[in-house]
Formats: structure tokens, sequence, C-alpha cells
């Protein structure tokens, strides 16, 4: 022991003084930890110092911090957000007065002749449905493109239209739609584009920014990211354009969390696409990783693209995304058979029927120390309705359930008043968000953001999730209260959970053997009430034994 720096014994970082919530049964409960090359080396008391103290080791102490295993976000789009948060940011617009002001701004401080907004939500328009010509007028001849909160839809200016030839119904792969109103000269484009396809028409359009912008932005996100405590997030989309950006901004430096990628897999993809796909899957950097593919099933609700086992109140919501739901269900069996996760967003209670009866034969994932093969279970996105049988088959299933708790406290009204609940009606609105009854039912559930849909600052989630309301607002009532988890299980789902889901038993935890990935707060998350933690700080991120976030 005469020379501790260069012993095997020496930690390179030592947190001390902490309130180690550690999520092992084993030593729940500590007030030290011992990092070495990116890994736990010991979890204790006071000997711990004493054991890895070295000439060279860096001692955090914490001052009673709560040190938890890092958050992951569970599912972001901090890549795809670049261009979905193109412009101005429109999320508390809240009716169509304020939105043709702001727009008539837009359109006057503009200098190359478009505006672009994002975050927009239905409920602006009359009856829930965006129109070009309710906003036309104010744009003084601007292009404009406006993308809604859900992501799934866009709002293109009759000028957009225009110079990008919409200029009547479309039909894709996908179900997308270019929405048309009935004109005396046939049906003409009301500017509503939903879902991908559609979207995309007017997309390919817009300005882009400039390589060295993205990569200033997305680095500035993904710092912030941790800033707020996020030592990762799984990614739910991707290309062969936001791989290279990653593998570019990448070069410029160490990613400040880590990024686990399904790229997108859309209606249409031929055998070629699905081989792409899966050799993207060995597509690495230091801290980022393909792992999986993302399909959609079905759109949304408040767009009337979900698809549900009964039609809403518009008589929409009635069908998959995919025009051949049968060419999603061979896609899925090739890359399954092919060891590749898949990830699919289905919303309506009749695309996870139908996901659930593709995905039941399919199996669990083989385990680690067996022949090559899928390592991590199947996932389904966002689940907003669910029926009791449904729940259960889930539960049974193995089928990692991916919930997002902020989309049910802020995106609707407990009165029921709002474009989501009224298209379900209050039956199947009163099925949203059942992330306590699939824990009961035995799922693994995970939580995150969406973000852009909804932030990604994780103790507003966690303290959401508990509250079934927005933390930041104490008079609004819950939003289907018996739903509402516990503020430990609502750690679980930021860490323990994203874990498992990606098949890696060495994360998520703190203990001797796990990835040094570790967020601390200022109280505890398991005990704080729910707008203490919201309002807590995030003192320290740490990435793999580095720290990337630390308060002075
Ligand atoms: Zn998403």
């Amino acid at each position: 022991m005469s020379s501790p720096s260069s012993s095997s014994s020496a930690a390179d970082l030592l947190l001390v003084d902490a309130d180690v919530v550690t999520l092992d049964p084993a030593l729940p409960r500590a007030s030290a930890v011992a990092v070495a090359r990116g890994v736990v080396v010991d979890v204790g008391g006071d000997e711990v110092a004493e054991r890895w103290r070295g000439a060279r080791t860096e001692v955090l102490p914490l001052g009673g911090a709560a040190l938890t295993p890092g958050w992951v976000d569970g599912h972001s789009h901090p890549v795809g957000s670049l261009a979905m948060s193109a412009g101005a940011d429109l999320t508390g617009v809240r009716t169509l007065a304020e939105l043709r002001g702001r727009l008539a701004r837009l359109a006057r401080e503009s200098t190359d002749g478009w505006v672009q907004g994002w975050g927009l939500v239905p409920d602006v328009f009359p009856g829930g449905v965006p129109r070009a010509d309710l906003v036309d007028d104010v744009l003084g001849g601007a292009l404009c493109l406006l993308r809604m909160a859900d992501a799934h839809s866009s709002l293109a200016s009759t000028s957009l239209l225009r110079a990008a030839g919409i200029d009547g119904p479309r039909r894709f792969a996908s179900t997308a739609e270019v929405v048309c109103d009935d004109a005396p000269g046939g049906p003409r484009p009301t500017g509503f584009l939903l879902e991908w396809d559609a979207m995309a028409l007017a997309d390919r359009h817009a300005p882009s920014a400039p390589d060295a912008e993205l990569r200033t932005r997305l680095r500035s996100l993904l710092d912030d990211m941790a800033v707020q405590g996020l030592v990762g997030a799984h990614v739910m989309d991707g290309d062969a354009a936001s791989l290279d950006l990653l593998d570019r901004l990448e070069g410029d430096g160490d990613l400040p969390l880590r990024l686990r990628v399904a790229p997108f897999c859309m209606p249409g993809v031929d055998d070629d696409g699905v081989a792409e796909l899966v050799a993207w899957q060995e597509r690495t950097g230091r801290r980022w990783r393909v792992a999986g593919v993302k399909l959609m099933i079905d759109g949304t609700v408040d767009g009337g693209t979900a698809w549900l086992d009964h039609p809403d109140a518009n008589g929409e919501s009635t069908g998959s995304y995919w025009r051949d739901p049968q060419a999603y269900a061979r896609v899925v069996r090739a890359l399954d058979a092919a060891g590749v996760p898949t990830v699919t967003h289905a919303i309506g209670d009749g695309g996870v029927r139908f996901v659930l009866d593709v995905l039941e034969p399919l199996g669990p994932p083989a385990p680690l120390d067996g022949p090559p093969g899928r390592r991590a279970a199947h996932r389904l996105e966002h689940l907003e309705t669910l029926p009791d049988d449904l729940v259960t088959r889930i539960g049974r299933s193995g089928v990692t359930a991916s919930m997002q708790p902020t989309h049910c406290s802020h995106f609707v009204a407990a009165d029921g008043s709002d474009n989501w609940s009224v298209r379900l009606g209050p039956e199947r609105a009163g099925r949203g968000w059942r992330i306590r009854d699939l824990l009961g039912a035995g799922a693994l559930v995970v939580l995150g953001s969406d973000w852009p849909v909804a932030h990604y600052d994780a103790r507003a989630i966690m303290a959401a999730a508990q509250l079934r309301r927005p933390v930041e607002d104490d008079d609004a009532p819950p939003v289907g209260p018996d739903q509402a988890i516990s503020a430990a299980t609502a750690l679980t789902g930021y860490t323990r959970a994203p874990a498992l889901a990606a098949g890696d038993a060495a994360r998520g935890v703190v203990r001797v053997g796990a990835a040094a990935d570790l967020t601390a707060v200022g109280v505890d998350p398991t005990s704080a009430p729910p707008a203490d933690l919201a309002a807590a700080p995030v003192v320290l991120t740490v990435v793999g034994g580095t720290p990337v976030h630390r308060t002075a």
C-alpha cells in the first residue's frame, strides 16, 4: 500500500456524505460510493472512503444529498426534436387569437420569408381541427409550417401548400393523410397534415439548419438533460442522417449522457430496408449505440389516427397506421429473428391488441449467457387507453410498457373537457395511462418524457406520476388518481426499469460492479413530497464514473 495512486484499491471518484438510495435490496441505504474505471467498486459507510482514497482520487462530499442510480428518460427524441422544434415555441398558446397575434409578429420579424413554430395544441382551433384558412391572412405571404404538440401532425399555410405542390389527397403506404375539404372543384387540402408521410411533404421544403448549428443545438440540449440529472435516454427515432449527426457530435467530444437509439421503421419498408435496420444495430459510439427498431402501429387520439377497438366520438381512430398491418407483423417477426428488439408506438386499444397478437408468440428475450439472440424484451410505447384484458396480457407477456406520465397530467383535463377525453368518451378516457394497474399486472414499466412532446425534467415527471396532475399546479384536479404510483416506484421507472428494459442488469442500481451512472438530488426522491422533488436541485450527474454536471 505504498503508493495508493498506482494501487488497484484507489478510486477515481469517491462520493461521500451522501444519502445513497441504492435500489439494491441487499443494501438499500449507504453514505458513500467508490468508483474506479467507470464502475462502482464499493458501497457503504465511512469505511469506503478510508479504503479507496488515493492520491489521485477525486472526493466529492454531497452534503447529505440523495444519490440514486442515474436517471434515464425511457422515451425521448433529442435528435428528432431539432427539426420538430424549429422556430417559435408555441406550447403556451391557448387561443386562436393568441396564435394569430404570435404568427403576425413572427411574419413581420421573419428575414427569410418563413414562419415556423412547434408545440401547438389542437384545442387552439375550433373543434380541435387545425385549418390554414384560420391563420393565412395574418402571415403577410410568408410560408408557414406549424408542428403540432403531438409530433404526429402539422399545419401548413396555404402559401406553403402551393409552394410544395400539395393540391389534393395522396395515398401512402401508411394511412397518413393530406386532410382535405370537399370543395366545388374537388377535394382541397385544409393545410392539416396527419402523420409522418404527409408531414414530410411540407417538411422537406422548410429551411434546415446548417450542420454546425444542429451540432450546437443538440450539444446544448444534451448538456441541459445532464444538468437535469439524466444519465441516459432511450431515443425513439433515428435515420441515417441522425446517426451520422451523433457520430459527428461525438467527434467534438464525449456526449454528456448515453443515448440508446431505436431507428424508425416506416410502413412501406422493403427487405433491403429491414436489412439496413438490422445492420445499423452494429453502430455504436462511445456513449451512443443503436439498439432496437422503432415502429408505429397507430397515431394519436387527438389526431383521430389512433387504432381503437371502436371508433371515437368523431367516427375516427379506426385503424392501423400501416395500410397493411400484416406487413408490420412480418417486419417485426423478421427483426425478432435477427435478434433485434422492437419498440412499437401503440396508443389505442385496437393497436395494442394487434401488436400483442404479434409479440406474444415471439416469447421472452434470450438469456445473456445463452446463444446469440434478442437480448431485450419487445416494447410498447404510450398505451393511452387500456381495457382490463389488455392490462393482464401485457403483464403476462413480458413485453415492456413505456409510459409518459406528463402526457396524462398536462394534456388531459380531469373534467373530460379536452379533445382527447371528448374523442374517447368517459369510459375509455377513464382507462387512461393505467400505470399502477400495469405494474400490478406484473409489467415492467419504464417512464419517460417523449421530449419534445413534453419536457424532459425527470423530477417533474416523477412528481406527476405520483400526483396525476401538473406538479406546478396545486389546484388542478388529478386525472385518474387511482393510477398514481409511489415515489419509490416512480424512481424505479427512471432507473432500474429502463436498464432492465434494455436487457442491461448492470445498470439502474448502485452496487459493486454496476456502471457508475449516478444522479444526486437535493431531496430523497423516494420520500420527499412530489413538489419538493420537483423543486430540488440536481447537484451531481455522473456518467461512466465521470461527473458531467455538478453544482458549485
Ligand atoms: Zn415519441
